[in-house]
């Protein structure tokens, strides 16, 4: 007997092996100081109170963290006016997107995302041998519309970061009410608000008002991004009772850990330091939204923490180029061909010397 038509080693789950595997944004590049820009992290780092209590936890390592993170939820429900026992943590908004999947995705389902979609989405969804359905944008933002025609009955979940990474646009909330006006009951609506805390827009809502009036809307949450918790993985899901309950049979028992629980406490009763962070980001929107503009490169408008710049897709003012030349700089951006965007560069608003550097590199390159 032949074992060549054999397996000759375990294999996974069909569709596993044809995930594409998610690059982070590169964090090395030359010259003597370094402007990373390539991951959304804040330039502020953490609130100093968040670092303290982090540091806190550094004798009592032996000890298992509380499992429900009571204390965090808390005080997550206090600042948002929430139940508390709807609010259901996670090392990072990552880990809820993935079990929000595994829980509710199978062989045979289909899950919707927009064409730019944050990348967690597609793996999330192949990782439970579901189909990734892929809804066209207009212009590089969500069309409800082309997200609607995508659904059929088969469709489990919806994936809708709002603002979107890495397009910086977002859908006004009465676009995301009708998105949901237009989904099945049987339909699980997950609204990825990672960049929530930068919108300053009057029609934006991050989703806490849709969860808390339908059975059938997520919305994840993160402390990576605004309050400069990334390396310490924390985020919470806003979810319907019954989701909640699903969500905690399925995690870990013990899927935060004690340090990133006392930080997130901590993080969460420093909304000063989170102020500054967002006026930062609101000027250096504008400023460099402008300035590159003025050097005749395309911004697409963001109401994130970054933007996308689009470069000439032949000659040699191409975005490897452009992306080749600041790294020769020391400035390190993200290159977007997993997104499909291989004519795009998209740089995180770092602090004032960082983005100085990036504008006047930028125009040295395009001379
Ligand atoms: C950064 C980001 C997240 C946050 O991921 P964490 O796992 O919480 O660090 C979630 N969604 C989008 C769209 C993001 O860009």
């Amino acid at each position: 007997m032949s074992l060549k038509s054999e397996a000759i080693h375990p294999l996974p789950k069909a569709g596993i092996l044809d995930i594409s595997l998610y690059v982070p944004g590169k964090s090395a590049a030359r010259g003597a100081k370094i402007y990373k820009l390539s991951s959304n992290e804040s330039p502020f780092g953490a609130s100093p109170q968040a670092v303290a209590a982090y540091a806190s936890k550094g004798n009592l390592l032996a000890l298992y963290p509380d499992g429900s993170a009571t204390e965090l939820r808390e005080a997550i429900a206090a600042r948002y006016g929430l139940n508390a026992g709807s609010i259901v943590c996670g090392a990072g908004s990552d880990e809820l997107l993935q079990l929000l999947a595994h829980a509710y995705l199978a062989p045979g389902d289909e899950a919707v995302y927009s064409q730019y979609g944050f990348l967690v989405y597609p793996i999330a969804i192949a990782s439970n041998g579901a189909k990734a359905v892929v809804a066209p944008e207009v212009n590089h933002s969500t069309s409800v519309d082309d997200m609607l025609k995508c659904v059929n009955a088969q469709t489990k979940m919806v994936f809708l970061a709002n603002p979107n990474n890495p397009t910086g646009t977002y859908l006004p909330f009465n676009e995301v009410k009708r998105l949901h006006a237009g989904l099945p009951k049987t339909t699980l609506l997950v609204l990825d608000a990672a960049y929530a805390e930068y919108v300053r827009r009057n029609d934006y809502e991050s989703g806490l008002e849709l969860v808390a009036t339908s059975d059938n809307v997520v919305m994840t949450r993160t402390f990576s991004k605004i309050y400069g918790l990334a390396g310490l993985r924390l985020g919470w899901a806003y979810c319907p009772a019954h989701v909640a309950d699903v969500l905690n049979r399925i995690r870990g028992p013990f899927n935060v850990s004690a340090a990133a629980m006392a930080a997130g406490v901590a993080a969460i009763g420093d909304q000063k330091f989170i102020e500054t962070a967002i006026a930062h980001n609101e000027k250096w929107l504008g400023l460099l939204t402008e300035q590159l503009q003025a050097l005749g490169l395309k911004v697409t408008p963001s109401v994130g923490n970054f933007l996308l710049i689009h470069f000439a897709s032949s000659g040699n003012r191409t975005a490897p180029m452009a992306d080749a030349w600041l790294n020769e700089h020391g400035i390190i951006l993200r290159r977007m061909e997993a997104y499909g965007l291989p004519q795009c560069l998209r740089m995180t608003i770092g602090d004032e010397e960082a983005n100085r550097a990036v504008v006047s590199a930028l125009a040295d390159f395009l001379k």
